[in-house]
């Protein structure tokens, strides 16, 4: 059999890299289409992007493909009508990265996956390309004037808690896997009413809108390209924006601003704030909520005995995390689990806490 694999070591990869004298678009793309042999599929795109040298991770399953790749400028125009000449991935749209970064792939990477996009649904039957209608922000700000109207937040609950649209039902879930059966279940006596979903680019919605319909929802909607795209419309056709706080997304900025709501709190005092951090203590580095002020008293960590480790000389630190086992899981009593704050680590009692519980 060829070798439809990277064989090369990374140090070479990095040299051939380097010697590169062309430049290449970082770009990304995803559909949801059956696909009835993934793995024919992922031989003959392998085959033809390694001639191409293109460079990337790219997942096919029988419900579509997912892709984040890197394509020599000089080779676009064939890279794009292969593709295209792939009855399931006709115009399948292509999003480019705002900033161009060499060392962004250094080898082609195409595997065959259960799911694209990880959501625990075993059902054969489940259709993942049988989606909800599209809404653009003009026509979703509309809707949501609407009586009767159920509007259902599709992220986390880290991420909705800084922002959301008003009046949205905002699950109390950890992963997209968690929350599709729990949004089902939350709305099972709103299956005749419109549902408008949304989630910060679109891809989550473009699978749960189809999960709603697939459980006999009858009006299904989801916002088209998301959060990040209602944002763009709402500037630009100056609409109000219904979506108050900030956008939570997954890189150093860890939010965009999109109105100047502070809709979330401190999680240590309790002072309005949505600024994320992660814990300072690296071995816990846990994702939550804090005030200028609290970073400072806490030293940047969510409790005092992260903070302890964090105050320790980095080679102790280190020492501890490798330490014998005992030492290590004692010392570093720590929250790698979970995503919320623990009592320990609060000073205050949050009003919205003590709602919650009764
Ligand atoms: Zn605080
Ligand atoms: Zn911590």
């Amino acid at each position: 059999m060829a070798v439809l694999a990277n064989k090369k070591s990374k140090p070479e990869l990095f040299k051939e890299l380097e010697s590169e004298n062309f430049r290449r678009i970082t770009i990304s793309f995803y559909r949801y289409v059956y696909v009835p042999d993934p793995q024919k599929l992922r031989d003959e795109l392998y085959r033809f992007w390694d001639t191409l040298r293109c460079k990337g991770r790219i997942y096919i399953a029988n419900e579509g493909i997912n892709a984040q790749m890197s394509v020599p400028e000089h080779h676009w125009e064939d890279f794009k009508s292969h593709l295209y000449s792939i009855p399931e991935f006709k115009d399948v749209p292509f999003k480019t990265a705002v900033e161009e970064k060499k060392y962004s792939f250094l080898k082609l990477v195409v595997k065959v996956r259960k799911k694209i996009v990880a959501d625990g649904i075993d059902d054969p039957d489940f259709k993942p390309w049988d989606t909800g209608q599209y809404l653009n922000a003009e026509e979703f700000n509309r809707m949501m004037e609407l009586p009767d109207v159920v509007v259902v937040d599709m992220r986390n609950h880290y991420e909705s808690e800084v922002g959301h649209f008003e009046g949205a039902i905002l699950p109390d879930a950890d992963t997209f896997r968690e929350e599709i059966p729990k949004v089902a279940e939350m709305l099972k006596e709103h299956k005749d009413k419109p549902v408008l979903m949304y989630c910060t680019g679109g891809i989550r919605c473009e699978k749960a809108s189809a999960y709603l319909k697939y459980k006999g929802f009858q009006k299904v909607y989801h916002l088209q390209g998301g959060i990040i795209q209602y944002a763009h419309e709402v500037k630009e056709k100056n609409l109000k924006s219904k979506f108050k706080g900030l956008n939570f997304v997954f890189d150093e900025r860890m939010g965009e601003r999109i109105t100047d709501d502070v809709i979330a709190r401190c999680h240590q005092c309790g002072k309005p704030c949505d600024r994320h951090v992660n814990c300072k203590n690296d071995a816990c580095h846990l994702l939550f909520i804090q005030c200028d002020e609290c970073a400072g008293k806490m030293n940047g960590c969510c409790s005092f005995k992260c903070k302890e480790i964090s105050l320790l000389p980095v080679e102790e630190q280190r020492k501890l995390r490798k330490g014998p086992p005992k030492v290590g899981k004692e010392a570093l009593a720590v929250h790698k689990s979970r995503l919320r704050p623990k009592p320990d680590m609060l000073f205050y009692k949050s009003p919205l806490k003590i709602e919650e519980q009764t």
